[in-house]
């Protein structure tokens, strides 16, 4: 706490995405043949409103499994095969998770739930990563909002920590627990509905970190209702709308994570929304310890929404 300074204090930070903005955009409607053809194309007959394309360069692709290779003492090695797709948000090309209407934003959480539902059934594919990069600081690298889905032949050591974590906490399910405390305390809240709970997590690494956790308890996004679904892509524009309207344009990382297809308990999904208000330095690269000048008390009462009628 002593660290806290008023959130008026960070300087929004925003830079453009692109440097050379005169060529067409790719994700723009009309420009359509300058993607690969889409995967899966989401609206009403005539134009679409959700598509989702190939990524152009892939940081996965192929079917190889994955293999580790140890070619020397300290070098080790593994191929890995997999999906890389791009999920456009709109035809808009202004419109972030932010501006997205309730219904928008459905169509985007039930364009994830196929794709992750398609990967899951891909020989070899373990587990499906979903994010959104929002701003350049966040690592976006064309202006039109856009997520990616990448669906992965190895599970990553950042949901293997979670899985160890949930399965450490004994009792009940970990999140479902965070939800009843969460809710019990309220300092933390920044929103709720009957289907979603979106806090500042006590453990909040960066400022204004939130947790999106949908009531219901599933280990699997692509397993959860309709209705669940709805109302995190709600959850997700109204929290993030109330960080651009208090903080200012600020970059952001969208991170959807549920369990590995076939390993699914204990685990509950979620979805974390980092701003990107400072820079990782010397001091938490080298030693993994973040430093958060924000309390999440303080920045849950700056981002409050109340639920509309
Ligand atoms: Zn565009
Ligand atoms: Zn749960
Ligand atoms: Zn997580």
């Amino acid at each position: 706490m002593d660290r806290a300074q008023r959130p008026a204090a960070f300087r929004p930070r925003s830079s453009p995405v692109q440097a050379d903005t005169s060529m067409p955009c790719p994700f723009c409607a009309g420009n359509e043949e300058s993607t690969p053809p889409a995967l899966e194309t989401y609206g009403r007959s005539g134009s679409w409103l959700v598509r989702v394309v190939p990524n152009r360069f892939p940081a996965f692709e192929g079917d190889q499994p994955f293999v580790v290779e140890h070619r020397g003492p300290v070098f080790t090695q593994a191929t890995a095969g997999g999906i890389h797709e791009v999920l456009v948000l709109s035809p808009e090309h202004e419109n972030g998770w932010e501006n997205l209407s309730d219904e928008q934003a459905a169509l985007v959480m039930l364009a994830i739930r196929d794709r992750v539902e398609e990967h899951s059934m891909v020989p070899g594919l373990r587990y499906s990563q979903a994010i959104v990069n929002s701003g350049r600081e966040a690592g976006a690298s064309i202006d039109h909002p856009h997520g990616q889905l990448l669906g992965m032949s190895f599970v990553p050591r950042e949901l293997a920590d979670e899985q160890a974590g949930f399965a450490r906490f004994a009792g009940r399910c970990l999140l479902c627990t965070t939800v009843d405390a969460e809710e019990d305390a309220g300092y933390r809240v920044v929103y709720a509905d009957d289907r979603v709970l979106v806090i500042c997590p006590f453990w909040s690494g960066v400022p204004f970190e939130m947790l999106v956790i949908p009531r219901a308890h599933g280990p699997h996004l692509h397993r959860a209702t309709p209705a669940d679904l709805v109302a995190v892509g709600r959850a997700l524009r109204m929290v993030l709308g109330q960080l651009h309207e208090k903080i200012g344009e600020v970059a952001y990382n969208i991170v959807f994570h549920a369990a590995p297809y076939r390993a699914p308990e204990p685990y509950h999904w979620h979805v974390h929304v980092l701003p990107k208000l400072t820079t990782l330095a010397g001091f938490e690269l080298g030693t993994g310890v973040l430093i958060n000048i924000v309390a999440p008390e303080q920045a849950a009462e700056e981002l409050r929404v109340a639920v509309p009628a």
